[in-house]
């Protein structure tokens, strides 16, 4: 068994203390730390935060030799346990590392327990020792000897000292640790334990409501996938860190890390569902679908994961953009959200995606292979040079959903439930999905959904959805927009230019990224919108911009003249339309 004692050693210093014990060590015994963690496909070097590796064997201090950035060794002398110890600074409030502070703690094994060489087999154990008085732990990863309580006693404080245990390294690694005084609930779903533990709520957090939401989103899922059968899990925990202005989450097999702005979470006494409490609905609604898909259907190229290195799958179109397609969707399933909200959620994925110009330049399944250099390594050029295989790969998912109804013979649930029946192992494959695809909707739309996953272009679900009676209408133009550009602007930052899409008339007037626009047309600008008090869209007009202290002044040619290059894509809106043709259709799909 492998043994790690973990304590705070400075909260204020966001040092962890972790005490590792190898019973038995091998005569030469070596340790690494994971590079990446599963779920976050980017090599993010864990390692640079350890410090102070030590290791002793009884009372005779062993030498620790580093043998690359992640790898160690020690020599060692006979069988006497090995131990060692380290620090790890954890200041990092993202779900993927580890944090550290007078009111918190929280870490993922991937940051804090090195993998012993040869020994990841074995059951891993996990002791909190001795924590902060008023402390608590939340994990989905079993404890050991939780304490009997006497009939009719009061619930105890929370232990100091609580001991956990994996049965491999593997399983240790997928259970992060929430720690401290935080909120807690509890709620039963189609028969299993769910508990959501909050931290940094504000006071009048409505934690019942949060509860009841969650909870219909769980049943809506176990039902999706299961029937009236049960999930493969027997208890599940949500993690959530709220915070002054953060959003994400990260998936296990049996737990998730979510953060998310105090703001949206729901307030005692507020009814209703807020743009704000919908997207975090929706975060919650996507950890808890990649419990099936991605934690246990994976691609096969993760069986098992190598945690020293990249993983590359062209597969993140169907893991991330699928599950993307079913959050908000099984949102309004559930009846948290309506359709027109849902339709607005949409048409924003769309938008995002009609307004990339790298979906000229990658396919979702060449960006879900360069997600390790490039979606979570973003810069001023990621709109040119790469496609999100999430949002883009949720349009795919709606494409072939909508193209396997027009089949009259299947869904895309009918596609997700027949792999997670016959994946072996979970392994999937894209000739899996596109197996099972061909089987239950025909040749046809198997290789249109091939093309559409390996085709650098536009997706145009357009016509697919008319035949659902769902249609664009084309929103207010935005100065922005019409010049290709992504800016950020304020009263005291004035327009900041963040990117400049290829291809767009900004692009052909020569705006670079970093420029500051200052003026329009002779008048000064910190909202680039207010130009369009003066100036006629699609006539030629003048920019007046800052780059690297010095002022330049581009001319934007007017529109139709061809050095303006074609306007980039409108914002569209979706709406319903009441056609009684489509309506059935519609209904159908959108299960109401
Ligand atoms: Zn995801």
């Amino acid at each position: 068994m492998i043994h790690y004692r973990i304590e705070v050693a400075d909260a204020s210093a966001h040092q962890f203390k972790v005490t590792l014990t190898v019973a038995d060590p091998a005569p030469e015994q070596a340790f690494s730390l994971p590079v990446w963690i599963p779920g976050s496909y980017m090599v993010r070097e864990f390692s640079r935060h350890l410090s102070r590796i030590e290791a002793r064997q009884g009372t005779q201090p062993r030498v620790v030799r580093q043998h690359a950035k992640d790898r160690w060794s020690v020599e060692t002398l006979g069988r006497g346990a090995l131990v060692i110890t380290y620090f790890v600074y954890a200041f990092d409030a993202s779900v993927r590392t580890a944090w550290l502070s007078d009111d918190r703690g929280f870490f993922n094994a991937t940051s804090l327990c090195l993998a012993v060489d040869g020994r990841t087999a074995e059951p891993q154990r996990v002791e909190l020792y001795r924590l902060p008085a008023g402390w608590d732990v939340a994990t989905a990863l079993p404890r050991l000897d939780a304490p009997a309580r006497p009939r009719g006693a009061k619930p105890a404080a929370p232990a100091r000292t609580q001991q956990f245990e994996a049965t491999d390294y593997d399983e240790l690694a997928d259970h992060p640790f929430e720690l401290g005084p935080f909120w807690r609930g509890e709620f039963t779903a189609c028969g299993v334990d769910h508990e959501f533990v909050v931290a940094g709520a504000w006071p009048q957090f409505d934690g019942a409501r949060l509860l009841a939401d969650t909870r219909r989103i769980c049943e809506e899922q176990i039902r999706f996938w299961h029937g009236d059968g049960a999930p493969p899990f027997k208890r599940y925990v949500f993690m959530l860190y709220a915070t002054e202005d953060g959003y994400g989450g990260l998936e296990h097999r049996a737990s998730t890390a979510l953060i998310a702005a105090r703001r949206d979470l729901p307030r005692q006494g507020v009814p209703g569902v807020n743009d704000g409490y919908a997207t975090l609905l929706g975060l919650i609604s996507h950890e808890y679908f990649h419990t099936w898909n991605v934690k246990r259907l994976k691609p096969a190229e993760f069986l098992p994961y190598d945690l020293t290195r990249e993983n590359y799958t062209e597969l993140l179109w169907f893991f991330e953009g699928f599950t993307s397609y079913y959050d908000d969707l099984l949102l309004l399933r559930t009846g948290l959200i309506d359709a027109p909200r849902y339709l607005k959620m949409l048409g924003r994925a769309m938008n995002g995606v009609r307004q990339s110009p790298g979906q000229h330049v990658q396919s979702v399944a060449e960006a879900s292979f360069d997600a390790w250099i490039k979606y979570y390594r973003t810069d001023e050029n990621t709109p040119n040079s790469t496609v999100s295989y999430y949002t883009k790969g949720s349009l795919v998912a709606l494409r072939l959903d909508l193209a396997l109804r027009a089949t009259g013979k299947a869904t895309l649930d009918d596609v997700m439930r027949t792999l997670w029946r016959e994946a072996p192992g979970g392994a999937v494959t894209e000739a899996s999905i596109l197996g099972v695809v061909t089987r239950l909707g025909g040749k046809a739309v198997a290789a249109e959904l091939q093309r559409w996953v390996h085709e650098r272009g536009a997706l145009d679900v357009l016509p697919a959805l008319a035949r659902v009676g769902v249609e664009p209408e084309v929103e207010a133009l935005n100065l922005a927009t019409e010049l290709g550009l992504r800016v950020s602007e304020g009263p005291v930052t004035g327009v900041q230019v963040k990117s400049v899409l290829s291809g767009g008339a900004g692009a052909l007037a020569g705006v670079s990224a970093g420029d500051e626009i200052i003026a329009v047309d002779g008048w000064r600008v910190r909202k680039l919108d207010d130009a369009q008090s003066w100036i006629r869209t699609g006539s030629a007009f003048e920019l007046l911009v800052v780059r690297q202290q010095r002022v330049r002044t581009l001319q934007v040619p007017a529109r139709g003249d061809g050095a303006r290059g074609d306007a980039a894509p409108r914002s569209l809106k979706l709406v319903a339309n009441p056609n009684a043709a489509t309506r059935q259709r519609r209904a159908a799909w959108l299960g109401q």
